[in-house]
């Protein structure tokens, strides 16, 4: 296929952990002048995480990060694809054997506050997921097994007994990571989980993950819609736009190099030294990067805010291809194009 390789409707990868494929989510919605409309969150997203690695999502607000990820946990079900745990699948929770599985993805949210119920103590808070999943555990283990994970995320044992109003921002966030961790799960989706913190607090945040991967080979899909973010932590990173992958890869090439005119809008935006060239980009790149855009019929979603668009991308809906020689794919006729012709003149 000259050097290129279609990567939508591919296998999982005998590596992955975690396998996405083909996953849409289609909202319908009524009316209040009678009728129905559809809206379509997440298009057709296949995407694999690795063992003991960070797959970063990051997209602008509104393109279906939280329902993709909602999807992955179990929590929404998806209007067709599915998701696969070491092979099976575990989308459809009504069996023991599926609902086991689920117990291996778990999730923090991006506010700690709303998802701690304010009634409970933190040590219920973070008990909870052993109530419901290792009812062969004695009272005694379960208050052992709080007590290390509260540990590990750097609150003693005098936070047990508070309630989430007494925690700063940064403590409620370190609660909903024990939660999360406390059954052992081998995936922790963390969806915004550092937006709503100080910056400061967002790198202890990120630095806690980044221990806690080190010693426990856990994985994470981590999603926000600040690329810096990401780009701290990420191993992989795929970028989202309307409910679809448009470039996926290793985070070094794709923040460095990267292929589809919007990751490079969201680079621009991300990444400027100069605070007074920061503020003018930042600027430029927001009007580019507007919501709202109507969505085209047909062709690329992002062609009514692409400067390279060109004549393909009108009608042609782009696949997402391998672009380069590092496992990089992206949804581009522009970059496609050019691509090919590096491997031509390569003589791949
Ligand atoms: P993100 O997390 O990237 O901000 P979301 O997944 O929350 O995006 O939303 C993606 C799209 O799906 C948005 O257009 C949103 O309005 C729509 N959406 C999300 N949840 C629902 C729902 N429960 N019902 C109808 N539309 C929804
Ligand atoms: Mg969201």
């Amino acid at each position: 296929m000259n050097g290129r390789q279609r990567a939508i409707g591919m296998p999982p990868q005998e590596t992955a952990l975690l396998s996405i494929q083909g996953i849409t989510k289609v909202y319908g919605r009524a009316s209040m002048f009678g009728g129905n409309s559809k809206a379509i969150a997440v298009r057709g997203v296949d995407l694999n995480l690795k063992r003991g690695q960070t797959l970063g999502i990051v997209g602008e607000s509104g393109c279906g990060k939280s329902t993709l990820s909602r999807i992955i946990s179990g929590i929404t079900p998806p209007t067709s694809g599915n998701v696969y745990l070491e092979g099976e699948p575990v989308i459809d929770g009504s069996t023991r054997e599926q609902r086991k599985r689920l117990r291996d993805v778990q999730m923090v949210f991006q506010s700690p506050a709303g998802s701690l119920d304010p009634r409970m103590r933190i040590g219920a808070i973070v008990a909870e997921p052993l109530d419901i999943h290792r009812t062969d555990l004695s009272s005694a283990e379960k208050r052992r097994l709080v007590s290390e994970i509260m540990a590990r995320v750097g609150l003693n044992d005098s936070f047990l007994e508070r309630y989430p109003h007494q925690l700063s921002g940064g403590q409620q966030q370190r609660v909903g990571i024990a939660r999360a961790l406390i059954t052992n799960p081998k995936v922790v989706i963390c969806d915004e989980a550092v937006s709503a913190l100080d910056v400061s607090v967002q790198a202890q945040i990120i630095n806690l993950l980044l221990d806690i991967q080190k010693d426990s080979g856990v994985s994470y899909i981590f999603i926000s819609h600040d690329l810096s973010v990401v780009a701290s932590i990420a191993d992989e990173i795929a970028v989202m736009y309307m409910g679809q992958i448009v470039e996926e890869g290793p985070a070094n090439t794709i923040l460095s190099d990267p292929a589809h005119p919007y990751t490079k809008v969201l680079i621009e935006s991300a990444f400027v030294p100069d605070p007074r060239i920061e503020k003018n980009r930042v600027r430029a790149a927001a009007v580019e990067a507007a919501p709202g855009t109507t969505q085209p019929s047909e062709g690329c979603l992002y062609r009514p805010r692409c400067r390279h668009a060109i004549a393909p991308c009108e009608m042609i809906t782009p696949d997402l291809l391998s672009v380069g020689p590092e496992g990089r794919v992206a949804a581009c006729h522009n970059e496609q194009s050019s691509g090919a012709s590096q491997a031509i003149a390569s003589g791949r």
